[in-house]
């Protein structure tokens, strides 16, 4: 069974729904992860945002408007009265409860469940169109399958488990329409795997029913060598290994969740990156294959703080290093970048919502500096240590930009600088220009 998912905008009108079912309906059974519609979610976090800040009236503003924008929608994806209407039915009904959410008073539970019903909506429509078009299909809510345990990570026998139980249940259907992104927590809460979450939903079910592929269908032919927002000319890569692609998520490629990568490559599942636009280009295979001597791809990632911490002890004597990484252990805050000397250690985080507590404790061993507003730019491929020339190729294409670290040799598939942010697009130009033009 292959698993597929489509992203906001290859469900961002009716006419792309429309679109999106005549693609799904080939007669092979499989399950399909949606998004909400594009913009959607966005709105939903103003509406939250909005009831933070202690202001119903222009949180209903927005809900307002988003209602008006689903009843024109609905009326352009339906042809019969009956189907119409009982979509209509149950998405007043989800525009309510955000309603009475937004007179309520602010707490993440309600934030999170606000931003759960994007998803909640597309899905109905969607399964709602393919019962109108004579389809087998079957809504499974992913709130009754999809759960994170205590420290927020998927809990994958707990998905496998139930998600198993209900498609023998339900065993028959050509088609099973799930969401993507939204889940429980350990305590039974409405909770969601992050923005952009979908992709991980499609790969966690991926790997739960050891799927023949999973396919991560969006508004662009694969991975790009470059990132496209920000740099012209880049081309799609044919075929990833899974710890290239796993590096170019985690490193800022935004067409895959971060950590989407991660349960397919347990699995050993493969995953193909398709354009919903271009559903006959071939896209990119992500797999267990790994092509030598080929740099493949740069990626980058913003918002990244840089801390410097020079021992007060002259030498690094033992334990300071574990000293400093207890602190960040401490503060639940995970560390990106590492680089060491004699004296001291950079590191780079990208959650500064402990920095302050992380600095004092920090202070307590050596001298401490900070460096907002940096990022991280990763060349992905082949880099393995015996390999000659790729790095030194990679270092001479950012010779005119300041560059705060470099990380090399953690893995085979990755070198990693630290640049200031105002410096990411000269360095990302510089690098496909001298890497791949
Ligand atoms: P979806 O809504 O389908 O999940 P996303 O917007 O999350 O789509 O991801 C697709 C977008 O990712 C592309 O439109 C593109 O602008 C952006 N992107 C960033 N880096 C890359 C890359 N290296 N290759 C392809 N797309 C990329
Ligand atoms: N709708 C969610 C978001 O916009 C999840 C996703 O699209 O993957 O982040
Ligand atoms: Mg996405």
């Amino acid at each position: 069974m292959k698993i597929l998912k489509f992203g906001g905008t290859s469900v961002g009108s009716p006419a792309r729904m429309k679109e999106v079912c005549k693609l799904i309906t080939d007669g092979e059974q499989k399950v399909v992860v949606l998004s909400a519609m594009s913009g959607t979610t966005n709105s939903l976090v103003e509406i939250a945002d909005y009831i933070k800040k202690g202001n119903p009236e222009a949180a209903n503003n927005v809900v307002n408007k988003l209602r008006r924008l689903y009843s024109a929608h609905l009326v352009e994806l339906f042809s019969t009265g009956k189907m119409l209407d009982e979509t209509r039915k149950l998405v007043n009904g989800i525009f309510m409860h955000i309603h009475d959410l937004a007179m309520g008073a602010y707490t993440e539970s309600v934030e999170k469940e606000i931003l759960a019903q994007g998803e909640l909506i597309s899905t109905n429509m969607v399964t709602n169109y393919l019962k109108e078009c004579g389809i087998k299909v079957y809504l499974i809510p992913a709130l009754d399958f999809m759960r994170t345990d205590a420290n927020a990570e998927p809990d994958l026998p707990f998905i496998k488990q139930a998600l198993n139980n209900i498609l023998t249940e339900h065993a028959g259907y050509d088609i099973y329409i799930t969401q993507g992104f939204i889940c429980r927590n350990h305590l039974g809460e409405i909770d969601n795997l992050q923005r952009g979450g979908s992709d991980y939903t499609a790969c966690l079910i991926g790997a739960a029913r050891r799927a023949e592929e999973i396919q991560i269908w969006t508004d662009i032919d694969g991975m790009h060598n470059n990132d496209p927002r920000f740099v012209d000319g880049t081309t799609p890569v044919r075929q990833l290994n899974f710890e290239e692609a796993a590096e170019l998520a985690y490193f800022g490629a935004k067409i895959l969740h971060p950590t989407c990568i991660q349960p397919a490559r347990y699995a050993g599942v493969p995953v193909r990156l398709l354009n919903t636009m271009e559903p006959s280009a071939p896209g990119t295979l992500i797999n267990n294959e790994m092509q030598w001597g080929t740099i493949k791809a740069v990626a980058a990632k913003d918002n990244i703080t840089a801390i410097k911490i020079v021992s007060s002890r002259m030498l690094l004597a033992t334990g300071f290093l574990r000293k400093v990484f207890e602190i960040f252990e401490q503060h639940r805050t995970p560390i990106d970048m590492v680089t060491t000397s004699e004296v001291g250690v950079s590191l780079s985080i990208d959650n500064t919502s402990h920095l302050a507590d992380i600095v004092e404790d920090l202070k307590k061993y050596g001298t401490v500096e900070v460096d907002e507003n940096m990022c991280i730019i990763c060349v992905v491929g082949d880099l393995a240590w015996g390999n000659i020339g790729f790095e030194s190729k990679v270092a001479e294409a950012l010779a005119a930009i300041p560059v705060r670290m470099i990380s090399y040799g953690g893995s085979n598939h990755n070198i990693s600088f630290l640049v200031r942010e105002q410096d990411k697009k000269a360095a990302l130009c510089e690098l496909s220009h001298k890497l791949f033009a």
